[in-house]
């Protein structure tokens, strides 16, 4: 069992050779992909691939660099498209103070919208944060005080604290590929030390191809050498890496199992 817990299979570079890249992807043992959206004009799209293969899920949401575009996505249009049966989780969703792509303000109210809309289905939710721990982990805390909700940081690169809270909040954590960079050697020390039955990993393809892909198109079927990494990193066997990360992938996205 492998499971890349983030992907978008729809996006240009992937969405050409759909089927090889899954093929690819199941060669190299991936069983389970989360699709994932980030605007509203794709959610179409990202469940239909879902429809069609057994192994991707889809997600429903907004990126944080698409919150100005947006205006009138709210909980209630979130909660009525993840009712279809094959849309496992609400994201990705969260802060990008890296790039400003979208108003602050506006990132943040998308950001609430979308954490209510896991409140009321009960889905986890997908957090993309960069350059913005502090309101993050605010926000996140926040919510979580008006009732529970679940939720994985995608992509994580950001601080060993931040991580310690995520993890006090019942967050997952996801690494993807960055981990396998020379340079990130802060990643590879938090990364060693998460708790074995909180860690998920992906790939965010077409993006982030890991070691020893770089420059290339990312694809799911690169999960593996992400995954191959991270074992040796934390001093564990692949075997038991993978079949851990694949059963926390399906114990969070619960309705993968329904
Ligand atoms: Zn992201
Ligand atoms: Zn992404």
């Amino acid at each position: 069992m492998l499971a890349d817990s983030h992907c978008h299979l729809n996006y240009k570079g992937l969405i050409e050779d759909q089927a090889g890249m899954l093929a690819r992807a199941r060669d190299r043992g991936v069983t389970a992909m989360l699709n994932i959206s980030t605007r509203e004009s794709e959610w179409d799209a990202v469940i239909a691939t879902a429809e069609r293969e057994p192994d991707v899920w889809a997600t429903v949401g907004i990126h944080p660099h698409e919150a100005d575009a947006h205006p009138h996505i709210d909980t209630a249009k979130l909660v009525e498209r993840a009712r279809h049966p094959r849309v496992v989780g609400i994201g990705e969703s969260g802060l990008d103070y890296y790039y400003d792509h979208s108003d602050r303000e506006r990132q943040q109210a998308s950001f609430r919208a979308h954490i209510a809309a896991c409140r009321e289905t009960g889905l986890p939710l997908i957090v993309h944060t960069r350059d913005a721990e502090g309101d993050t982990a605010a926000i996140l805390a926040e919510e979580m005080g008006k009732g529970a909700y679940p939720g994985v940081i995608h992509c994580f690169t950001a601080s060993g604290a931040f991580a310690d809270k995520a993890l006090a909040l019942g967050f997952y954590i996801s690494i993807s590929g960055i981990v396998t960079f020379k340079s990130a050697k802060d990643l590879q020390d938090t990364a060693a030390r998460l708790p074995l039955d909180r860690l998920l990993v992906e790939t965010d393809a077409p993006f982030l191809a890991p070691v020893p892909h770089r420059g290339k198109t990312g694809e799911p079927s690169f999960v593996a050498d992400t995954a191959k990494f991270l074992a040796e990193l934390r001093g564990e066997t692949v075997e038991q890496l993978t079949t851990a990360t694949a059963e926390n992938f399906h114990r969070l996205f619960a309705k993968t199992r329904a």
